[in-house]
């Protein structure tokens, strides 16, 4: 039975699309660029319990780098560095995809192993203005392989 279900999982990865399983931007735990990495952040941060952080400027929508976890190994809370140094420092590079782009061709881009997490965009040409990207969420590994087993996997 739990073969089955994972059998239609792995077909469906040709139809859907990584917009239906994406962590939609409403429910992304984010950093401000001019975060400091005080007490009080860096609690927040771990609290989270996310591995990976996208960081914002001005508005959420406006994604410029991604903290990883790890990258604070060496801050001081007590040092209040900005949050802008230890990006500036360690420098991921930012994976973006179209919100059409099937979880088959997702799952082959997360292989070749640039990174777990990408961040879901679409071209927006409603309204009088000219089109824009607007950014939707975030989408990992993790979410692909849930759709896969058709199962939440339970963080530790
Ligand atoms: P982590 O290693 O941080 O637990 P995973 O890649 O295992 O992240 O993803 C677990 C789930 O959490 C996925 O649904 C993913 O979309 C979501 N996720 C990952 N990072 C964040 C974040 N910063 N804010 C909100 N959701 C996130």
């Amino acid at each position: 039975k739990e073969e089955l279900n994972m059998i239609e999982g792995a077909l469906e990865l040709r139809t859907k699309t990584v917009e239906d399983v994406m962590t939609p931007l409403k429910d992304c735990f984010m950093l401000s660029a001019d975060a400091i990495l005080d007490f009080n952040t860096m609690s927040m941060i771990m609290q989270s319990g996310y591995t990976r952080i996208p960081v914002y400027k001005n508005e959420q929508s406006n994604i410029v780098d991604i903290l990883f976890v790890k990258d604070l190994a060496f801050v001081d809370p007590d040092d209040d560095m900005h949050l802008k140094t230890v990006t500036t420092f360690y420098n991921h590079p930012l994976h973006c995809v179209f919100n059409d782009t099937k979880l088959d061709a997702m799952l082959e881009e997360f292989k070749k192993g640039k990174s777990h997490l990408a961040i879901v965009q679409r071209v927006n040409n409603e309204g009088e203005g000219d089109p824009f990207y607007e950014v939707l969420g975030i989408i990992t590994l993790e979410d692909i392989i849930e759709e896969i087993i058709k199962s939440e996997i339970l963080d530790e």
